[in-house]
């Protein structure tokens, strides 16, 4: 949430970059950090339930989620999936289940 008592602007003003308030970030690519250590649960797609939608790897942070080809099923790069769930979340079949890493 955005603090309008400091200045900053509420979500729906901000049209760019330029009115976000100061923030950690970096301009680099975020490839060289392996974020698959920080996974606790860890993705695993159902391809019967799939029907190749990309709405995962639209939506996943990384971006570790990956398609072959169009007409291939979702993959999971596990050297990045940090278990965050956004993609099990958005997932309009409910293909993606988040399993606990020793269960497996
Ligand atoms: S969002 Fe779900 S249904 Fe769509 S491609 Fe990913 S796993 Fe398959
Ligand atoms: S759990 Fe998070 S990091 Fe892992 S594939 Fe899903 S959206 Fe990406």
């Amino acid at each position: 949430m955005l603090e309008k008592e400091k200045g900053y602007k509420d979500s729906k003003d901000v049209k760019g970059y330029q009115d976000l308030p100061p923030m950690t970030m970096t301009i680099e690519s975020s490839l060289p950090i392996h974020t698959g250590p920080w996974r606790t649960f860890r993705a695993v797609i159902i391809q019967d339930k799939c029907n190749k939608c990309f709405m995962c790897w639209r939506c996943c942070p990384e971006p570790c989620i990956e398609f072959k080809g169009l007409d291939e099923f979702p993959e999971v790069n596990y050297d990045y999936c940090k278990g965050c769930g956004i993609c099990a979340n958005e997932c309009p079949k409910k293909a993606i289940e988040m399993v606990l890493e020793e269960q497996e």
